[in-house]
């Protein structure tokens, strides 16, 4: 009899925190990897927030707080939706998380029996399928293809959903592809959802501040006969280059948030006091950064797009935010390069030519890979480089 539990069996280790780990041993081994796979903001943490950390620790914030987020950081979470979002939320509608992972995994914990259905659209972030997996649920994939947009579509979300549906999860500006929904393509899906009223919408909103071309964010939310459904999830991570500290936090069903705090009460109690302070001073700071920094994003988002579309057999479309681009390598798999699937690419990619990336299958949509575009226009150019001598190496 195996020691690990049935549940832990149906899981995989995270395929991007992998590609990330391979690249550092290699390196670590005296190669010159170049590393397209980390999902982080290769930015400092702004000073401000630093300094409020500092000051907390100063102060003796170094307690136990709330065991979901301290007062202060909460009015922060609430005054955010209320600045940006146009939502208004209580003090018991908001949860604070170690990251927003813990809050999502919390909610699926909170929230799934045994084959409960979770709609999640591919490509889709690594983690969803296996959280849901964890809580004894069951993930429904729906594909949407590159035709798309890389994004669901009402007809196929009408289809997805059975007596069993849970949840559907949405995530704009998405993980791997970039892809960001409009208010009309969201108004769409909530028509389908305002009809099918047992259904929960996990909005996963962690990529809001990283977006370009004036794309206009709009969260389901804002459909104010679906907010009553709808747990929105951010945080700090990605918006204020914050992803060490782990401040995650959502708003939504009070039933919902007082059963995540139940868990977290169980589990790991409150996140980080001090990381608490940053997030506050992130939240409620001078939000100059993110225009800043957003613009060095999109100068690397056209670069890599332009470069990558240059190169035969390879095509990339142009997303409008989140640090990530999905390209299609389905032009190079044939018997001619000898290369079968997306894996096979990637693979060979990092043993030629040591450029780490991410195999689209990862993400649930097969002849894709991701690049991270979360690093210096320095190391863009050489990894373009790379990338087509190897496509033309294959020839
Ligand atoms: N959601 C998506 C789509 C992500 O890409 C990530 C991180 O990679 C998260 C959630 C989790 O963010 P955090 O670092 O706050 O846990």
């Amino acid at each position: 009899m195996s020691i690990i539990s049935d549940s832990l069996k149906r899981i995989k280790p995270s395929p991007t925190i992998a590609v990330t780990q391979k690249a550092r041993e290699l390196r670590a081994a005296g190669k010159d990897v170049i590393g397209l796979g980390a999902g982080e903001p290769d930015f400092d943490t702004p000073d401000n927030i630093k300094n409020a950390a500092i000051r907390a620790i100063k102060k003796g914030d170094t307690k136990y707080t709330a065991v979901d987020g301290t007062p202060a950081l909460k009015k922060a979470v609430i005054g955010k939706f209320r600045r940006e979002n146009k939502l208004n939320y209580s003090t018991d509608q908001i949860t604070i998380g170690t990251g927003g992972k813990q809050v999502l995994y919390n909610a699926f914990m909170a929230t799934l029996n045994k084959g409960d259905e979770v709609i999640i659209p591919a490509p889709f972030w690594v983690s969803y399928p296996d959280m849901v997996l964890l809580a004894g649920g069951k993930p429904k994939i729906v594909k949407c293809t590159e035709q798309e947009g890389f994004k669901l579509t009402a007809k196929k979300l009408k289809k997805a959903i059975s007596k069993r549906t849970k949840w559907v999860i949405l995530n704009s500006p998405s993980n791997p592809t970039g892809a960001g929904y409009t208010k009309k393509e969201i108004q769409s899906l909530a028509k389908v959802l305002a009809r099918n009223k047992k259904i929960y919408i996990l909005s996963d909103d962690i990529y809001e501040h990283v977006r370009y071309d004036n794309f206009n964010f709009f969260t389901i939310a804002q459909i104010l006969k679906l907010k009553d459904r709808t747990l929105t999830m951010n945080g700090v991570s990605k918006s204020y280059a914050m992803t060490g500290w782990r401040i995650g936090y959502a708003a939504g069903p009070r039933d919902i948030i007082k059963a995540i705090g139940k868990i977290q009460s169980q589990s790991t109690s409150n996140p980080s006091s001090i990381s608490q302070a940053a997030a506050v001073e992130a939240l409620n700071g001078k939000q100059g950064f993110i225009k800043k920094r957003s613009h060095a994003f999109k100068q690397r988002r056209d670069f890599v797009v332009k470069s990558l579309n240059n190169i035969k057999g390879i095509n990339c479309l142009k997303p409008n935010g989140a640090f990530y681009v999905f390209p299609s390598c389905k032009g190079l798999l044939n018997k001619k390069t000898k290369l079968k699937t997306d894996t096979d690419f990637v693979k060979k990619l990092l043993e030629k030519e040591n450029v780490a990336v991410v195999q689209g299958s990862a993400f649930g949509l097969d002849g894709y890979f991701r690049i991270s575009y979360a690093t210096s226009m320095k190391n863009l150019k050489k990894a373009m480089n790379r990338i087509k001598s190897f496509c033309e190496s294959l020839e």
